[in-house]
C-alpha cells in the first residue's frame, strides 16, 4: 500500500462520542476515513450505513467482529465501548491484524491494559489511547511552559474536571465503568498534571467526598480530590466530580509565572492565558488530528505520542489515587 493512501478504521460502540465527535472528525481527516462499524444495535447499523454510506461487508455485531481479520479496507479498530470492555475488544481486534486505538480511561485495571499491549506488540500492530488533547494547540502550550520551565520549575498545578450526572449509565455501573468520575473525568486532571510538569509523581494522597445520592452513585465514588507530590516538591490538587459542573481548569505556578486553561480539557471553546497575557490559539478539531496523526504513524512506521503504554501508566495512577482514598494513607506511585 502506498504511503498516501487513506486507512480505513471502524469505529467499535456506536455511542455518544462515536456519533458526536469521532464520526464527524473522520470526514474531515486526509489520511483516514470511516470505513467501518461494530454495534450491538440494528438500528444505529442501518442508521449510519445509509448516513455514512458504509458498505454491508464492513458492518459487523459483537459477535461477528472476529471476521474482520478477512476484511482489507478495514486497517484500524477503534474502541469506543464502556470502559470494562475495552480489554476484550482491543485483544480481538489485535488477534484480527488491525492496528488499534482505545478510548480512555484504557482499561479498568492495570493487569488489563498490559494484557491489551502484549496482544498488539504479539500482533505487530501499533496500538494507541484515546487522548486527543495531545494533538490541542492550547494543551501542547501548556505542555511547552511547563516542561521548557518558561517560567520555572513548575512548583505547583491545580486541576479540575467533573460534571454532573443525574441520569443512571453504565457510568455509575462500577462493573462497566471500573468507577467513578476518576475515572472518567478526573484522567483529564491526571493527564494534565503530568504533560504540564513532564514528570511522573512519586506518591498521592486522597479523599473521596461524601456521597450526596447513594441511590445514584451505588458502587462508584461521587467525586475525590487528590493530591500528588513530585520528586522535585512540586504538587498538583486535583478534583473531579459527578456532582458539578465544573469549569474545566488546568493552571501551573512557577517562580517567575503562571499558565492556566479554562475550560481546559473540552472538544472546542478552550482559553488559556499566562502571567504575560492571553494565549490567542486556534481551536482545531482535536479527534481529525488525532486520527490522522495515528494514521501516518503507522503509514510512516513512527511511533505514536500517545501510546498504549501512555495509557497504561495512568491507569496505575488512577489505582493509586483509589488506594490512597481508601486507606487515607500516602501511597507511593
Ligand atoms: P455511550 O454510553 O454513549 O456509548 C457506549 C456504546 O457502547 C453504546 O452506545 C453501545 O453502542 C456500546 N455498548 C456495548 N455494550 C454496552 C453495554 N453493556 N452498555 C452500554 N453500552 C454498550 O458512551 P460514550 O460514547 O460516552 O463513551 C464510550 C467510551 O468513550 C468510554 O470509554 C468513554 O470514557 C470514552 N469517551 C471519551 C471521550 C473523549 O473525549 N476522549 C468523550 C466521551 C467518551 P452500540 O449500540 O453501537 O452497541
Amino acid at each position: 500500500p502506498g504511503a498516501d493512501r487513506q486507512l480505513g478504521v471502524a469505529l467499535v460502540g456506536l455511542g455518544g462520542y462515536s456519533a458526536g465527535q469521532l464520526a464527524p472528525a473522520l470526514q474531515q481527516t486526509k489520511r483516514c476515513r470511516l470505513a467501518g462499524i461494530v454495534t450491538g444495535t440494528p438500528a444505529k447499523a442501518a442508521q449510519w450505513k445509509q448516513q455514512y454510506n458504509i458498505p454491508d461487508q464492513n458492518i459487523y455485531d459483537y459477535k461477528t467482529f472476529d471476521r474482520i481479520i478477512d476484511n482489507p479496507a478495514i486497517d484500524i479498530v477503534y474502541v469506543v465501548l464502556p470502559n470494562a470492555l475495552h480489554a476484550e475488544y482491543v485483544v480481538r481486534a489485535a488477534q484480527a491484524g488491525k492496528h488499534v486505538i482505545c478510548e480512555k480511561p484504557l482499561a479498568t485495571s492495570a493487569a488489563d491494559a498490559r494484557r491489551m499491549i502484549a496482544a498488539c506488540q504479539k500482533a505487530g500492530k501499533q496500538f494507541s489511547v484515546g487522548y486527543r488533547l495531545h494533538f490541542e494547540p492550547h494543551n501542547l502550550e501548556m505542555m511547552r511552559l511547563g516542561q521548557r520551565e518558561v517560567f520555572g520549575p513548575v512548583r505547583h498545578l491545580l486541576a479540575d474536571n467533573g460534571f454532573r450526572l443525574s441520569t443512571p449509565s453504565w457510568r455509575v455501573n462500577r462493573a462497566l465503568s471500573g468507577g467513578g468520575p476518576l475515572m472518567d473525568m478526573g484522567i483529564y486532571c491526571v493527564q494534565g498534571c503530568l504533560y504540564t510538569k513532564g514528570q511522573v509523581p512519586v506518591s498521592v494522597t486522597a479523599k473521596f467526598i461524601p456521597n450526596p445520592d447513594p441511590q445514584l452513585f451505588k458502587n462508584v465514588e461521587a467525586g475525590i480530590d487528590w493530591q500528588f507530590q513530585f520528586a522535585d516538591g512540586a504538587t498538583a490538587d486535583c478534583r473531579t466530580r459527578y456532582t458539578e459542573n465544573m469549569t474545566a481548569l488546568l493552571r501551573a505556578e512557577s517562580p517567575k509565572g503562571w499558565a492556566e486553561l479554562a475550560p481546559a480539557f473540552g472538544y472546542g471553546g478552550l482559553r488559556g492565558r499566562t502571567s504575560q497575557g492571553p494565549m490567542n490559539l486556534p481551536n482545531l478539531n482535536q479527534q481529525a488530528t488525532q486520527l490522522d496523526d495515528f494514521a501516518d504513524c503507522i503509514l510512516r512506521n513512527r511511533p505514536t505520542r500517545v501510546p498504549g503504554e501512555m495509557g497504561l501508566r495512568d491507569v496505575q495512577l488512577l489505582e493509586a489515587i483509589y488506594r490512597a482514598a481508601e486507606t487515607g494513607q500516602k501511597v507511593s506511585t
